[in-house]
């Protein structure tokens, strides 16, 4: 999402964007830099593409997103291979970055700085301060934006920032204070996605349920109400609902607003109120379950999904065991296994109580290999359901109850005679409603109706 809008401003400042980046002049690298993985694979592809500078015509390579945000200058300093690494408030100017680094100007790395402070502590004040000070940022300007795929789902910024401080988290230091973008703009943003082609759009932030609270009057269930009546738009995904700030009035709207698919990406990180204590979060098995359990009041059938942190400092074997109880006990449709990972800055950092690198890759081992069979339990349990699906490819959809990482539905069609070939296949993008015959894995096998 950020490299369309990067994309968008390029094309709109004179930029040709190219589809490989041995074909470019310059290539743009958009850097994770939330968790080690993801910064090894972001140095990764910034060393791949500077490769190219002495095979192919790139001459410059530049290093933007988290992780250049984070660490700047360090980033700069040690790893030669990058021509610039550019913050977040260089997104505005970026045509005219990349145009000076053209000419051979210097750009100098970018400095970091904690951005928790440079909007008020009251959200409402937030707004104001922030156009006043002419702060850029991706999440309130007008979106620039230009599509980077043909699918038909697409994700959609509804903020930007978060204001929790969980323990093991880097992300408020950098992203700043929680921002919402103001529902017209969202609005618009999904027309001007359903007009690509889009028919699923997903709404991302780093807490969804937090958001209007910078916005006087309003709240997520009055975006997804303006959303629902987005002509052409199908679906409407919610995604990061903190569960310790998920209201029943959100879950009515989830569950009760048309084109709103009932699904809840529900990160509980752990299991354990010791752990989540220390971890600075809210909650238990037991008020999960209770969540779990007003969710599928409401509607039996929909679809979840956690993330959870394994090995987080002072973490026990038996509240290890606690987390497995939990998820055994949840059903949910998707989980996804995390091994901390002690990002400095972070309070999680000096906590003590650190688990070695090989115990804490045991624990994932151990809670992966408990999703996985909980995942595909939980998959077969949907056979003889009837889902609606989104098409993505002639003979590959997403039901409702899926997020983009939870798998997929293989299309087969009931036995009419006609060979395949002779039957009108749906056409990507539009959304079907077939009978769940067979589970493969997390994967559901489903009969057109
Ligand atoms: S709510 Fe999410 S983004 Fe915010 S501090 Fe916690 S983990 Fe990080």
């Amino acid at each position: 999402m950020d490299s369309e809008e990067l994309a968008g401003r390029l094309a709109a400042g004179g930029f040709t964007l190219v589809e490989e980046p041995a074909d470019a002049d310059t290539v743009l690298v958009n850097t994770c830099g939330f968790i080690d993985a993801a910064k090894k694979d972001s140095i990764d592809q910034i060393l791949a593409a500077a490769d190219l500078k002495a095979t192919q015509g790139v001459r410059h390579v530049v290093a933007v997103g988290c992780l250049a945000e984070r660490y700047g200058a360090e980033l700069a300093a040690e790893l030669p291979e990058a021509d610039a690494v550019l913050g977040f408030d260089d997104y505005p100017e970026i045509a005219r970055r990349l145009r000076q680094l053209a000419a051979g100007v210097a750009l100098g790395a970018h400095q970091p700085r904690d951005r928790r402070g440079l909007l008020p502590i009251s959200p409402v004040a937030r707004q104001r301060a922030f156009e006043d000070a002419g702060l850029p940022s991706p999440a309130y300007r007008q979106v620039i934006r230009r599509r980077l795929d043909d699918g038909p789902s697409a994700a959609l910024k509804i903020a930007s920032g978060c204001d929790r401080r969980c323990a093991f988290c880097a992300i408020p230091a950098f992203r700043g204070a929680y921002r919402s973008k103001p529902p017209a703009q969202v609005v618009a943003e999904a027309r001007w996605l359903v007009d690509r082609g889009v028919r699923e759009v997903l709404l991302v932030s780093e807490n969804s349920t937090s958001y209007g609270k910078d916005l006087p009057g309003v709240h997520p269930a009055q975006l997804l109400a303006e959303l629902s009546h987005v002509a052409g738009l199908e679906w409407i995904r919610m995604t990061y609902l903190q569960p310790a700030e998920l209201r029943p009035a959100l879950i009515d709207a989830i569950c009760g607003t048309e084109h709103v698919v009932p699904y809840f990406d529900l990160p509980f990180q752990h299991a354990s109120a010791r752990v989540l204590r220390r971890m600075r979060r809210f909650g238990d098995a037991e008020s999960f379950l209770e969540l779990l359990a007003s969710i599928r009041s409401r509607n039996p059938a929909a679809g979840i999904r956690t993330n959870v942190i394994v090995g987080f400092p002072g973490e026990t074997e038996s509240e290890l065991e606690e987390l497995g109880e939990f998820l055994a006990a949840a059903h949910l449709d998707a989980i996804g296994v995390f091994g901390y990972s002690n990002e400095e800055g972070t309070e999680g950092y000096s906590l003590d109580g650190q688990l070695d690198a090989n115990e804490i890759a045991g624990r994932v081992e151990w809670v992966a290999s408990l999703a996985d069979e909980l995942m595909a339990q939980r998959a077969e349990d949907r056979v003889g359901e009837t889902v609606p699906i989104l098409i993505e490819s002639q003979a590959i959809g997403r039901a409702a109850l899926q997020g983009p990482e939870d798998g997929i539905v293989r299309i087969e069609y009931a036995g009419n005679g006609l060979s395949q070939s002779k039957r009108r296949l749906p056409s990507p993008g539009s959304v079907v409603s077939g009978k769940v015959k067979a589970s493969d894995g997390v994967d559901l096998v489903a009969e057109l109706r």
